[in-house]
């Protein structure tokens, strides 16, 4: 065999052997995931239907802001447009008295424009695929994969989700957290989350990755200790043993 073909063999076997860690490490990160939130994954009101109205009101009203801040204004909203018909005819007005209060004031207007479009374009007929979510009014990539996931339960790639918690947990675990966020980034970020979610499962590791970054994997001193992953996350592998033990024998009283 020449040095070449030698060179080849090797360089075959060793990406195979990375091949087959990252499905390891991927199989391990799925069923830690779900066992996670399971016990401890937290109860909010828009997890309790897979009515896609509601779950869109809940994404609208998310965009960047606090659970906490939501969950009243949700339910208010709600009790006062019960359904999308009810949204779609009644004033703006009316409807921006509810959603102003979560500031970023064009919530109102999308949640409007999308009862509308969904009432007098489509019959009434929600979207289910991406591309229909894509052509609503407001509804970028995150949300359309939110509304798949959470109310269709979408067992495809179409279903992924991606935003800056989703980022953080799968970039730390996966060993992207150093990469500069440019679109290379970006795709592999997809890319990941297309792929954790392709075996199934959908709502439970959608919900999952959400609640693991908000309570556990925070922006700010991850608690280590309290997660499921550390058998397999990169970051603790390669940046906890930099961190002062105090702060991650005590993380909660830091945060
Ligand atoms: S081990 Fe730490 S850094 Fe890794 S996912 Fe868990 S909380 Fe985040």
């Amino acid at each position: 065999m020449t040095s070449q073909k030698k060179a080849q063999k090797s360089l075959k076997k060793r990406v195979s052997f990375l091949n087959d860690i990252q499905s390891q490490r991927l199989a391990f990160f799925v069923k830690a995931l779900v066992e996670w939130f399971v016990q401890n994954g937290r109860d909010l009101p828009w997890r309790r239907t897979r009515d896609p109205y509601k779950i869109l009101v809940s994404e609208i009203m998310l965009q960047q802001t606090n659970v906490e801040i939501v969950v009243p204004i949700y339910n208010k909203f709600l009790q006062q447009f019960p359904t999308i018909q009810r949204l779609a005819h009644s004033p703006l007005k009316e409807i921006k008295e509810i959603t102003d209060q979560l500031g970023y004031k064009r919530r109102g207007e999308y949640l409007h424009e999308i009862a509308k479009q969904i009432t007098f374009e489509r019959n009434g007929q929600f979207p289910s695929n991406l591309d229909d979510l894509l052509s609503l009014k407001g509804i970028g990539r995150y949300t359309a994969g939110a509304i798949l996931s959470f109310a269709f339960e979408k067992e495809d790639r179409t279903a992924a989700i991606v935003d800056v918690n989703v980022e953080r947990v799968l970039g730390r675990i996966f060993g992207l957290w150093k990469w500069e966020k440019n679109v290379i980034f970006e795709k592999e970020i997809w890319k990941l989350s297309e792929t954790i979610i392709s075996k199934g499962n959908v709502w439970f590791i959608n919900q999952g990755i959400l609640d693991l970054g908000a309570i556990v994997c925070t922006a700010q001193k991850p608690k280590c200790p309290l997660c499921p992953m550390t058998e397999i996350c990169m970051y603790y592998e390669t940046e906890v043993p930099k961190i002062a033990p105090l702060d991650l024998f005590f993380p909660l009283e830091n945060q």
